[in-house]
């Protein structure tokens, strides 16, 4: 059958920038596109970030340019799916209880959630008065508004928050919360220039371009140390002053210090609602908690099940330029699906 991209449609589900770049391209193909996203906005994580590395760019300016991308595809905001059936090479999509999507193809973008600190307890977040997030402060730096940070002279980073940690049974390594903890620490520094940053890191992973450069000014230009060994606890004192105990583990000695302000690096983890849409679309998920595969070299778009495509974080932790790759790369596959038809 000829594929006539105008009388196709692709159900994107997730709003975030691998939903809203499936759309832009998929839109350049000719094809309609309906997305389908649980929050109020496009845009997804990207909301909750002030600035990018390697360049500093604003996130919100990639939000409203992807934005610009989508217009002309069909979009359902804070929208849930409420059942799926696969007729006849469609798939008919109950959102919110009342519309219906007839979909030849669908693409699942569902992103990515943070670990939610508060369940290490021993880090002593939302218990102690100075302890705070990478979100938080990402609203931080937007908003210069929090009453956590007040002039802090004393900083301290903990990497690795609910990655590489078997306690939460979250195995897998988030890949950007080194980077992000080096970019955070100097933005910090910049705004409390007289402040003392230290992180404390498990290995540091600098795998991008320009992350090394990133991670050399922060040592010699900033002034920012870099302490290898885990925190194993945090406790407020009188003054309420983060009080933390580490293990140096290249001088083999243990630390206790105090600081005005503590960072936790929550990583990367499957969005909240994988499940229930893996559960619909009846698409798998890996023991790491994203969606698994048909071949994560040969095949990784796919999940095994006619029509169904899948792209972004919710395989696993990507890079903002290797969400919008593995976007474009997904909408060759679904095009060509569609012409194989
Ligand atoms: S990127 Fe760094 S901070 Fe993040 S999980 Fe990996 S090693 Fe830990």
């Amino acid at each position: 059958m000829k594929n006539n991209t105008d009388s196709r449609t692709i159900a994107i589900i997730g709003g975030g920038p691998a939903g809203m770049e499936c759309a832009a391209q998929l839109k350049t193909l000719g094809y309609k596109c309906v997305i389908i996203e649980k929050g109020d906005k496009l845009g997804g994580n990207l909301n909750n970030w002030d600035r990018l590395f390697p360049e500093g760019i604003e996130a919100q300016k990639v939000v409203k340019e992807l934005a610009e991308k989508t217009k002309g595809s069909k979009l359902f905001l804070n929208s849930t799916i409420e059942s799926v059936k696969h007729e006849k090479g469609k798939y008919n999509i109950v959102v919110s209880g009342k519309d219906i999507v007839e979909a030849d193809s669908v693409i699942i973008c569902t992103g990515f959630d943070l670990f939610p600190a508060e369940k290490k307890e021993e880090y002593g977040y939302n218990i102690y008065n100075h302890v705070i997030t990478n979100r938080d402060l990402e609203q931080y730096f937007k908003k210069r508004v929090d009453s956590r940070i007040q002039n802090p002279s004393k900083i301290g980073f903990v990497h690795c928050v609910g990655s590489r940690d078997e306690k939460v049974c979250n195995r897998h390594c988030s890949k950007l919360c080194c980077v992000t903890a080096v970019k955070q620490a100097i933005e910090l520094k910049e705004i409390f220039p007289k402040s003392e940053i230290i992180c404390f890191y498990m290995d540091l992973r600098m795998f991008g371009r320009g992350y090394e450069d990133i991670y050399h000014d922060a040592q010699y230009k900033y002034g920012i140390r870099f302490i290898r060994g885990r925190v194993s606890e945090v406790s407020e004192n009188i003054e309420m002053g983060v009080v933390v105990k580490a293990e140096d583990t290249l001088q083999s000695k243990p630390i206790k210090i105090t600081l005005d302000l503590l960072v936790l690096m929550s990583g990367m983890m499957n969005s909240h609602t994988a499940s229930q849409i893996a559960e619909q679309f009846d698409a798998p998920i890996s023991n790491d908690g994203f969606f698994e595969q048909s071949s994560r070299t040969l095949s990784k778009n796919s999940v095994g099940k006619k029509g169904i495509f899948i792209a972004g974080t919710s395989t696993g932790p990507k890079t903002l330029p290797e969400t919008l790759n593995d976007a474009r790369g997904v909408v060759l596959e679904v095009h060509q699906y569609l012409s194989n038809l």
